[in-house]
């Protein structure tokens, strides 16, 4: 029997009352989807708020491990052995692996962990005696249960046994899916992968949306965008990408409107449509990677006249993050590299010297009064292209 397995800790969702299987059946719908990618066949155990992962003969555990760190809902990740769920089998489960299991560690601890009360031993006892094993087959080790370099832990569970030296941290946050669908605003910067990743974290499903300007802008920077969405969907699992052409709007609004509140203008539209958008795939919030007082666009007198638009709720999770905070959350999620790939976007094609950081609504109303904005919307609508990515 293979007995190298997966264990994976469920989180926050151990809270959760009557509808637990509801989430529950959301992490292991992702599970199944990550490891269709990974060599090998695997079995799924569920028991005590813990997910075993078996491989056959061969699978490819770490890369199986490594995906699993993606899956929303799941605390900790263990590369465990398992055994029948008795002291000598724990005994020689430990003895076969110690190499593994001991690595280059001076000191060490055993952490016994009975969650079946049938079981002989209690849970110090069962530490001290496979601790005692230990220090027979490496003589050369220390005990120290305050600050060790390896604490090996000996999980009695109700089916089996498990040691393992200590688990890698989650993916965290709820299932996906499991909050509802939203809308995200994806443009080519480092802040809206970001918004995303971190509003499917909480469970959000996930489309995205990307406004483009065809000529001003370029099939790079739809590539580029293209990239980030592959690379936030590694999380989220399948998403739609939606593009919409902001072109003939842009043009009206070059022409029409006063140039200061040109970026404004343009961001209520944007809301507009990704409202549209939102409600026509029944998604039912937009998320956006606005960051407080970042830019003038993100003045609280901006956010105030672009939020009057949509009626459905706007997520922007980076509302209160530093820039340094958003780039370190990119870099690990791997969006970083692909977001400073210098494109151009289409709120960077006109920019206006002088935005009003101080727009009010009244200046808004009488610069939109001079538009048709039905008109302007359909059209902009009407440019729709849609592409499946899955993650
Ligand atoms: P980002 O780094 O995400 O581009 P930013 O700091 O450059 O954000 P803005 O360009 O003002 O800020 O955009 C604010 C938010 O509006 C973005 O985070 C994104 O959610 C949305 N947005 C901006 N441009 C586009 C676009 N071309 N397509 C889709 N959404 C966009
Ligand atoms: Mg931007």
């Amino acid at each position: 029997m293979n007995n190298y397995v997966l264990l994976l800790k469920y989180g926050e969702v151990v809270m959760k009352g009557l509808n637990r299987s509801y989430f529950d059946s959301l992490i292991v719908r992702r599970v199944k989807q990550l490891l269709k990618f990974v060599e090998g066949e695997f079995t799924l155990e569920y028991a005590q708020s813990t997910l075993c992962i078996v491989g056959s003969e061969g699978a490819d555990m770490d890369d199986a491990a490594d995906k699993m760190k993606r899956v929303f809902g799941i605390a900790s990740v263990c590369r465990a052995w398992r055994c029948e769920k008795t002291v000598d089998a724990i005994r020689a489960t430990v003895a076969e692996h110690i190499d593994e299991l001991i690595g280059d560690a001076k000191t060490f601890k055993c952490e016994g962990k009975r969650s079946d009360k049938s079981f002989p031993l209690s849970s110090p006892a069962l530490s001290g005696e496979i601790g005692g094993t230990i220090l027979q087959l490496k003589p050369y080790l220390k005990v120290d249960v305050v600050n060790p370099d390896i604490c090996i832990k000996l999980e009695v569970r109700d089916k089996y046994a498990a040691v393992h030296g200590g688990g890698e941290k989650g993916a965290g946050g709820m299932p996906n899916g499991s909050a509802g669908h939203g809308m995200l605003l994806l443009s080519g910067g480092i802040d809206s992968p970001v918004a995303g990743y971190l509003m499917a974290k909480r469970g959000l499903a996930l489309d995205a949306l990307y406004f483009d300007s065809p000529p001003y802008t370029s099939q790079a920077a739809e590539d580029k965008v293209n990239a980030l969405a592959e690379a936030v969907a590694r999380y989220c699992g399948k998403l739609y990408m939606h593009t919409i052409s902001l072109t003939e709007i842009q043009e009206v609004l070059m022409r029409d409107c006063d140039e200061r509140l040109f970026t404004i203008l343009l961001r209520r539209f944007m809301m507009r449509l990704a409202e549209k958008q939102a409600l026509d795939v029944g998604a039912a919030a937009l998320i956006t990677g606005e960051s407080l007082g970042q830019v003038a666009s993100q003045t609280l007198h901006a956010l105030t006249v672009t939020n009057a638009i949509p009626q459905i709720p706007v997520f922007r999770p980076c509302i209160a993050m530093d820039k340094d905070e958003i780039v370190q959350i990119s870099r690990k999620i791997g969006t970083f590299d692909i977001s400073i790939l210098p494109y151009e976007d289409c709120c960077t094609v006109f920019v206006p010297r002088h935005p009003n950081t101080r727009p009010t609504m009244e200046q808004i109303l009488e610069q939109e009064a001079k538009l048709d904005i039905e008109g302007l919307v359909e059209r902009a609508f009407a440019t729709r292209r849609h592409k499946k990515i899955v993650g």
